[in-house]
């Protein structure tokens, strides 16, 4: 039997693990805290976002990022580094702003947002979806100007309900407040959000039962060895480890660690914020996950409590928490959904997103024929990850893919 070391125990190496398990592997995963699910995967939105997938770079959004930056409490933070890694990603990104790029991109994530839709689907059979607080909650886009609803409205093509702003609120009241700011609305049902820290935890307990799931080894691969052209070995703080195949799902660090094998991906931490807060019996915090469009908040009810998450900051690896960011974000959510929860016990969180410069992840081989990528889903990470992972674990055995993968690979 073909022995695989998963690099990463956040969503996507977990999610890797499993279906390389379930494609006839032994598998170990290498992890370096104590816990999985503690990076990315910690406290993100929690939005299974199957259809809107919108990729960050499109036409526009260059001029509309200079106008965030100079709001100070805008969704958009710049920090310039002495790191070119930062200048490339900025300048592919650039690249990408334009209507035909964001088509294509976007096409390629909505297959791989309905494969992820079905993998976890099969994935219920293992990890029950009231096991990490899954929730059917349809999709609610809300705009505040009239010329970015009509836009939007233009691109739906007949897909979603397009609502007035009375009728946002009559669906979702926990937006009463907003009513007086809101141009109108998109609803996609069949949308889900989810606690995606308990999926981790949930998954990695499942892994340990499989016969063939030889453990979570704690330690930090420091670098991938190669020799005549092959991963020979992995070094990490646990010793020298080997295997026949090594899957990268290291989040942003992958990128170091992808160097250390001379291969560059291009990769940047997009740093975000998100606040959980409790809810009580008389607040009314929405069922409906909402995402508010021109400030880039999302809302989803998650169990008890509400969570918010916003804010793409190009601050480099720096997940420390700027209390002006969160300052900036509760005074936001304050003013949108006054009565959704107790906001004097928030509970913020900031995490870097491992993003590429066109939002569609990296999945499948490299250079080396034993070194494997899944990589890069950015801010669709916990909506991507069963979909990735069964391209990866597809694509390492020789299956042909559901649908041809090109974008979706190491370019
Ligand atoms: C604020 C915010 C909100 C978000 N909201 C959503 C959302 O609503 N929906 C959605 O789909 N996605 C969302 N995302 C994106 C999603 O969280 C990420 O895409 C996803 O968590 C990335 O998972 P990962 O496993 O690649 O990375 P991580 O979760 O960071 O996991 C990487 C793991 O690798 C380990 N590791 C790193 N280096 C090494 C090493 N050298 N050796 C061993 N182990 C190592 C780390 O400790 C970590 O556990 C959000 C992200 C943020 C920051």
């Amino acid at each position: 039997m073909q022995e695989v070391i998963v690099i990463g125990g956040g969503v996507i190496g977990l999610t890797s693990a499993w279906w390389l398990l379930e494609a006839g592997y032994g598998v170990t995963l290498l992890e370096r805290e104590a816990d999985v699910g503690s990076g990315a995967s910690y406290r993100n939105g929690g939005q299974l976002s199957y259809r809107y997938v919108s990729p960050l770079a499109d036409q526009g959004v260059p001029l509309k990022a200079l106008e965030w930056m100079i709001q100070g409490d805008g969704p958009l933070r710049f920090k310039p580094e002495a790191d070119l890694r930062q200048w490339c990603w900025l300048a592919k990104f650039l690249a990408n702003c334009n209507a035909a790029d964001n088509r294509k991109t976007t096409s390629k994530l909505l297959e791989l947002g309905e494969l992820s839709r079905r993998a976890m689907g099969e994935l219920e059979l293992a990890v029950p979806l009231d096991q990490f607080a899954w929730r059917n909650a349809g999709k609610l886009v809300v705009y505040r100007s009239k010329k970015a609803f009509d836009a939007a409205v233009a691109k739906t093509s007949g897909a979603g309900e397009v609502l007035s702003a009375a009728e946002c609120v009559a669906r979702e009241p926990a937006l009463s407040a907003a009513l007086p700011v809101l141009a109108g609305g998109i609803f996609n049902e069949g949308e889900a959000v989810a606690d995606c820290h308990a999926f981790c935890e949930v998954l990695a307990a499942r892994l340990k039962e499989h016969p063939r799931f030889r453990g979570v080894m704690h330690g930090e691969a420091r670098r991938i060895a190669v020799n005549n052209g092959r991963v020979t070995g992995l070094d990490t703080t646990a010793g020298m480890l080997w295997a026949d195949n090594y899957v990268l799902a290291a989040g942003i660090q992958s990128r170091d660690l992808a160097a250390t094998a001379e291969i560059a991906l291009p990769l940047y931490p997009l740093k975000g914020y998100s606040l959980t807060v409790p809810i009580r019996a008389t607040d009314v915090a929405p069922e409906i996950s909402v995402t508010d469009f021109e400030r880039k908040v999302l809302y989803a009810r998650i169990g008890d409590s509400l969570r918010v998450a916003a804010m793409v900051d190009m601050v480099g690896e720096d997940a420390s928490l700027d209390p002006k960011r969160v300052a900036a974000l509760t005074r936001q959510v304050r003013e949108t959904m006054p009565n959704a929860a107790d906001y004097d016990r928030i509970s913020p969180w900031a995490g870097l997103r491992p993003a590429t410069p066109d939002s569609a992840p990296i999945i499948g081989a490299t250079k080396y024929p034993n070194l494997w990528l899944n990589v890069g889903q950015g801010p669709l990470g916990f909506t991507f990850a069963c979909g990735s992972a069964k391209l990866l674990a597809g694509a390492i055995k020789g299956d042909a893919p559901p649908f041809p993968l090109d974008g979706l690979t190491l370019r």
